[in-house]
């Protein structure tokens, strides 16, 4: 998740040194469907947003709902500071407003909206995977990862899922393998950055749609929570990612809104026949059909596009690979990067990691080829909080009652 230059590349040790460790359970047998089923699964249609949940919506929003309910307009701007600002989880708690329009809005079927963590595991880098419950009892996943910049001032990164599972079944990918049972509504995404905040102690600076499922899919929710966090919650455009393995039409539709964020396409493969190895669903997306969405995109906002690249050991590493992908970028013309993501391990899967000279051999062939190029620095993987290795066995069936205990937040791990 986090980019470093080639000279910082470091093997991460995996040391069995998570403070609180989720006992795995008896592993559920989850089938997983196909991408085609799934787009007319009526869970996927579920509605985007819950009628009554104040988290997500607007400052403009809040103030229209305070007079709607009777009050004056200002009451929207302090529910607004209450939510967004004091982080005020209960509107019982919401104790600067009249208590006749806490009442009004409770009777009216008002929640601010926030979540549970049901777990947290923390990571010997400091990296920390957050299990959040859902109120259907699914557990999504999302992870804080710490870091400091070179001139040493923090930076907090939230790696957000989009969906509970993912219905693509990337090859490498321990999300795909635990199924798919729908998208997520926007104050479910928001939740899990406020969360990160809550745990950390600190404020998150980054945001990546790196986490469970794909963004696309799920644009609609996507766009409003990246509205929410940005206006918000107040975390700039450009610090924010959205990663996506490609969905015909949906880059267009995203170049459309003009978003000063970035775009990561995950690549994987310089040629089709290759990426539809690894990456099922793209037989619907031709690479070249991407490629020119990419270029496009750029044309539209002027960010620069950056490709990631799971680097599989033996697979797709070779510095021929390299060699190719480097024409293919280099065809489609600027305004783009590539990072590789050397393979995280996950269960059940027989592709390796590659070893490190294979890496910066990778790279320094890009490199030589006038490619921008960065190598993904693997954080959090003695959690199972790397790259793809997110996985529960709650995506698909929620959790039962005798599990439904929550850990309290006493003893939640706080790395920082
Ligand atoms: N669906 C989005 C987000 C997925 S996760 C997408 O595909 O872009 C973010 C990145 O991690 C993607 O590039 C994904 O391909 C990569 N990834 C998934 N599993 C991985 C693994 N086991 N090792 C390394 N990278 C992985």
């Amino acid at each position: 998740m986090i980019a470093v230059s080639t000279a910082l590349l470091q093997q991460v040790i995996s040391i069995p040194a998570a403070r609180a460790v989720l006992r795995p359970r008896s592993r559920l047998a989850a089938s997983v469907s196909s991408p085609r089923q799934l787009s007319v699964s009526s869970s996927s249609r579920a509605p985007q947003v819950d009628p009554n949940v104040l988290l997500g919506m607007s400052e403009q929003e809040l103030q229209k709902l305070a007079v709607d309910l009777g009050q004056e307009s200002y009451r929207g701007k302090q529910l607004h500071h209450l939510i967004y600002k004091r982080k005020v989880k209960e509107i019982d708690n919401f104790v600067q407003l009249p208590q006749a329009f806490r009442y009004d809005l409770q009777e009216a079927g008002w929640t601010v909206g926030r979540l549970p963590i049901y777990r947290t595991v923390t990571a010997a880098d400091g990296t920390v995977k957050l299990l959040i419950k859902l109120d259907d009892n699914r557990l999504i996943e999302t992870v804080g990862i710490p870091a400091e910049d070179k001139k040493g001032s923090k930076r907090l990164t939230a790696c957000v899922s989009s969906q509970v599972g993912c219905p693509l079944r990337c090859s490498f990918c321990a999300t795909g393998k635990g199924g798919f049972s729908r998208n997520l509504k926007r104050h479910e995404i928001i939740e899990q950055v406020l969360a990160i905040e809550d745990i950390f102690k600190h404020r998150v600076t980054n945001v990546v749609f790196m986490g469970m499922g794909e963004p696309m899919l799920n644009l609609k929710s996507v766009l409003e929570a990246h509205r929410c966090l940005n206006e918000d919650v107040q975390i700039g455009q450009r610090m924010i990612t959205i990663s996506t393995v490609g969905v015909p039409n949906t880059i267009k539709k995203l170049a459309s809104h003009k978003l000063q964020s970035t775009l990561a396409v995950s690549l994987h493969a310089p040629n089709q026949k290759l990426r539809e190895s690894i990456v099922p669903s793209a037989k619907s997306y031709p690479l070249a059909a991407i490629m020119k969405d990419c270029r496009d995109y750029f044309v539209e906002t002027s960010r620069r596009v950056s490709f990631e690249y799971a680097l599989l050991a033996g697979v797709n590493d070779q510095v021929e690979h390299a060699v190719e992908l480097a024409k293919l970028l280099r065809e489609w013309g600027r305004g783009h990067h590539v990072n590789l993501i050397p393979f995280n391990p996950i269960e059940g899967s027989d592709y390796q990691r590659p070893y490190k000279k294979a890496v910066l051999a990778f790279a320094d062939a890009l490199e030589s080829r006038e490619i921008t190029v960065s190598i993904r620095q693997t954080r959090g993987l003695d959690a199972s909080a790397a790259c793809g290795q997110l996985r529960n066995e709650f995506q698909k069936s929620p959790l039962s009652v005798e599990a439904n205990t929550l850990q309290s937040e006493s003893d939640i791990a706080v790395a920082c």
